[in-house]
């Protein structure tokens, strides 16, 4: 038996046409790679995604079949984002910060037809053609320009395109459950995965993740994506802005802060999403420009662990910061970190203690800690163990893997270790396979590396787990210091005094130019257990 009310499928085809029907004159702004900033419309958009769309179909590219995009956060990648799944294929986006090697493996697995490209990484593709096997059509993101023709056999012109087609294109029905979009995970270890999204689990997700615990985007808001669309969906920020038709802004490959700065005042942002080392960044062009982003309410950090200072240091400009957690495989949203009512009396300081961490799902997800023996543990803020999640936007099987990716009773397993409070407020404490096991006992090196940075004369930090003669596993911590800062190792040992139990402090410091970053811009700390991991067995003998 079936209820008796209309069944429409959620597809991503719907949110542009709300976007394009009722905030139609609401503006997309766009930092363009070429330089320069265009202002287009939700109208705009909608009309030349159905235009790409049209296009696409008419260059022979199948229902289901993937295109690839290689781009910045720009006006043309929007369009590709809505174009692509409109029409039934798959926007692929891809990280190219990614090893040539990686690019490459990725885009063969997707069997990708089409690569959209940015004008930066027209030479990159053009370096990697020969390698790519299903590549059928390149577009450049752009109007015609005759020296990258030269680069690329066959290369299209999307402005070309786009202008070829008139407005009478309509969105095919598809299924809700049918794939619309893709990413691979980093692949820190192995092969990068692939998590083909449905246009079910996008709808889903950009409903649930926008609900006012969560980013709470409005029609109200202009929103500024610092967060790249080439990672995890751009954290779904393309469908929020468009479910709730928000101004929008996309800064382009410009992410440095002074850039950012500027944005946000030029276009009177009101909330801005990017990882903690983009907020760094703008913290320190805040201190040199003087502008107090009077726009700015707030902002949400995710991606990595938020550093604790960074709470008081946007407090003082009136930002909020909105700490979230996810992954590519939970599309990414899986918690966001808002308050409870019966926290409406405590001190910032108290309240600034709770949003440090990670927070709690919003409807449609579910999380569990397990131990190794697959026993599931208790709530309790104190226990640690393998955090697990379930619900409407979280990964079933990798792309063309063999079986399925969940433990035998449907969960996914994130590779996270965390805490879970009895109001569910999630912390992570480490990644399972960055965990110190010192003695039997645990260490973090997320809370490590968060006193560290509290230090003055510190720029950024990473813990790892050194092998040990006796304990198996010590903490090593590789320190760049800050500009000037005159620091030794006493100095930074003798900072954890009293912050944390004695046998926690780490073992040795060792003062790198740089940390290894991947990516997305996390610290590689296989890197540095690979560099580091002997040290102090060379200590010892
Ligand atoms: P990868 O880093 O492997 O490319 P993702 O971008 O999907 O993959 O990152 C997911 C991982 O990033 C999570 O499993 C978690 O370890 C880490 N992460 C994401 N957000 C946070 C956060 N707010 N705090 C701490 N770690 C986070």
């Amino acid at each position: 038996m079936t209820g008796t009310m209309m069944h429409q499928p959620l597809t991503i085809s719907s949110l542009i046409t709300h976007a394009g029907r009722y905030h139609g004159g609401t503006e997309v702004v766009s930092v363009e790679t070429t330089g320069g900033v265009t202002r287009s419309t939700w109208g705009e958009i909608e009309a030349n995604a159905r235009k790409l769309a049209s296009a696409l179909e008419k260059l022979g590219v199948k229902p289901g079949e993937r295109c690839g995009t290689i781009a910045w956060n720009n006006r043309r990648h929007l369009e590709v984002y809505f174009g692509v799944a409109g029409a039934g294929m798959v926007c692929h986006t891809i990280n190219p910060r990614l090893f040539p090697e990686q690019l490459i493996y990725i885009i063969n697995h997707a069997e990708d037809q089409v690569l959209f490209l940015d004008k930066t990484f027209v030479p990159l593709a053009a370096k990697l053609s020969e390698h790519l096997k299903s590549v059928k059509h390149v577009i450049y993101m752009g109007p015609r320009d005759e020296e990258l023709a030269g680069m690329v056999d066959g290369l299209l012109f999307y402005d070309e395109l786009i202008a070829a087609e008139g407005n009478d294109y309509v969105w095919p029905d598809l299924d809700e459950t049918a794939p619309s979009s893709m990413c691979y995970t980093s692949g820190t270890t192995g092969h990068p995965k692939g998590v083909q999204y449905t246009h079910r689990s996008t709808v889903l997700h950009t409903l649930g993740g926008n609900q006012p615990d969560g980013m709470g985007l409005s029609a109200t808001d202009t929103i500024l994506a610092v967060v790249p669309m080439f990672h995890a969906n751009a954290w779904g920020v393309p469908y929020v802005a468009a479910s709730v038709g928000c101004k929008i802004v996309l800064p382009g490959p410009n992410l440095d802060g002074e850039s950012l700065v500027g944005l946000i005042d030029s276009e009177k942002v009101t909330m801005a999403l990017g990882v903690p080392t983009i907020w760094m960044g703008l913290l320190a062009a805040l201190e040199k420009t003087g502008s107090k982003i009077e726009s700015l309410e707030r902002t949400v950090v995710g991606g990595s662990a938020l550093p604790t200072v960074m709470i008081p240091a946007f407090a003082k400009y009136g930002v909020e910061l909105i700490h979230a957690w996810g992954m590519t495989e939970t599309s990414p949203l899986g918690t966001l970190n808002q308050l409870l009512q019966k926290h409406d009396d405590l001190s910032d300081a108290e309240k600034a203690a709770i949003r440090v961490g990670q927070g709690r799902v919003p409807y449609g997800v579910e999380l569990r800690l397990m131990d190794e023996q697959g026993k599931v543990l208790p709530e309790d803020g104190k226990t640690q163990g393998d955090l697990q999640i379930r619900g409407h936007w979280i990964v079933e099987s990798y792309f063309r893997a063999d079986g399925s990716a969940l433990t035998m009773d449907g969960w996914f397993d994130t590779g996270d270790v965390a805490t879970i409070d009895p109001d569910g407020y999630m912390i992570i404490r480490d990644r399972s396979k960055d965990i110190i096991k010192s003695g039997g006992e645990w260490i973090s090196t997320v809370e490590l590396e968060d006193i560290a940075m509290t230090h003055e004369g510190v720029a950024s930090a990473a813990a790892i787990a050194a092998k040990h003669p006796k304990w198996d596993e010590r903490p090593v911590l590789c320190v760049v210091k800050g500009a000037g800062a005159d620091l030794d190792e006493a100095a930074v040992l003798a900072f954890y005094t009293g912050k944390i139990a004695s046998w926690q402090v780490p073992d040795k410091v060792i003062f790198v130019d740089e940390l290894p970053l991947g990516a997305t811009g996390k610290v590689l700390k296989n890197k540095l257990r690979d560099m580091y991991g002997d040290v102090l067995l060379d200590d010892a003998s």
